[in-house]
């Protein structure tokens, strides 16, 4: 389908990228996929090729782009290809809404660039053992010491996309009980730093499919996390929460699409080299059938005026 979405500056990135898996991701592909990660080195060339920096502003080291379209390509190109980033997805999409839109110009000084050059990667941890959904049941607390210095923060998370190698994880704590009126009420979001002392990784889960994105169990014992950490106001993080998820969301129904679309690809490649009874799959009047149903599900989904690139990108 031809598209107008899509300017010269998103197909030249498309073909930086396009080049990149073909030289750093594809010939590896295979260990990371037994390893079920991609190795940390592999997010500084991320860093290096620009791609965590895209929509950070140019004062903090980044090309102060407000669009979707440059990580729209990107989840088109790794479908295609077949690969997958690692965590570097939450590191741009969960991650970054939060630090820009909460974090004080002195906190962005401090995190953004190395957040660009990928020197430090983020991840977001909302999830524990016994609370998913239910985001206002977490139990992990962060307490304000006497001398109003740090909080202690004690608790544990699962499922956290990027946490085996995150370098800094924003962590949602309970600082105050929930309100009478609002249970809500008592959730904060925190900047941690897993080099602290008390903060440790535990099992990388198993997962059917992503696998080259690590999946983490994290655990804190009095874990010191300094005021300066604090992201945002106190006893508001549902709120922020609730504000970002739609990012997430988007990123999800974007990378569904570019699934469908790169799984319709590789079908037809099979089917097209594929010999049964003398004949090409491809020939064969039923395998049309099947193949055009989806590439019409595919098609409606790129035409939608809805759709996400649609909604969430501004006209640049
Ligand atoms: C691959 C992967 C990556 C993830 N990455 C992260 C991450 O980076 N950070 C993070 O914090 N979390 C992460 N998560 C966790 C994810 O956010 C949770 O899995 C999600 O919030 C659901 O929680 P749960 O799995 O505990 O299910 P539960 O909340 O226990 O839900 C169990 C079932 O009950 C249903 N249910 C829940 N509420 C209702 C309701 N009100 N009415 C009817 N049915 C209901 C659900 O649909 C589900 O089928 C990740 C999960 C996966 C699988």
């Amino acid at each position: 389908m031809r598209r107008s979405v899509f300017n010269e500056d998103h197909q030249a990135f498309r073909e930086t990228i396009r080049a990149f898996i073909e030289a750093e991701v594809a010939p590896v592909y295979d260990e990371w996929f037994a390893a079920g990660q991609a190795p940390r080195d592999f997010y500084y060339k991320l860093g290096e090729l620009g791609v965590f920096g895209i929509s950070v502003p140019e004062e903090f080291g980044g090309a102060g782009l407000d669009t979707h379209k440059f990580e729209a390509v990107l989840y088109e190109e790794t479908a295609r290809a077949g690969v997958n980033f690692g965590g570097s997805g939450v590191h741009v999409l969960l991650a970054l809404p939060y630090i820009k839109m909460l974090a004080t110009d002195e906190q962005k000084k401090r995190f953004l660039p190395r957040f660009v050059s990928g020197e430090e990667m983020w991840a977001l941890a909302m999830t524990e053992p016994g609370t998913g959904s239910d985001v206002a049941g977490m139990k992990t607390t962060a307490k304000l010491s006497e001398d109003g210095t740090h909080y202690v923060l004690n608790g544990a998370k699962t499922f956290i996309t990027g946490g085996v190698h995150a370098d800094r994880v924003i962590v949602c704590a309970r600082t105050s009980a929930p309100s009478a009126e609002d249970r809500r009420f008592g959730i904060s979001l925190f900047a941690v730093d897993t080099k602290s002392e008390g903060y440790s990784v535990g099992r990388k889960l198993d997962k059917l499919g992503l696998r080259t994105s690590d999946t983490a169990e994290l655990a804190f014992v009095d874990v010191k996390v300094p005021v300066e950490d604090l992201l945002g106001e106190e006893n508001k993080g549902f709120y922020y929460l609730g504000t970002n998820l739609a990012s997430e969301r988007w990123g999800i129904a974007f990378g569904a699409y570019a699934q469908a679309k790169a799984a319709v690809r590789f079908a037809q490649s099979y089917v097209t080299d594929r010999t049964v009874f003398g004949k090409p799959v491809a020939s064969f009047q039923n395998t049309k059938f099947e193949l055009a149903a989806c590439q019409a599900e595919v098609d409606a989904a790129e035409a939608w005026p809805t759709a996400p690139w649609r909604l969430w990108t501004p006209a640049s």
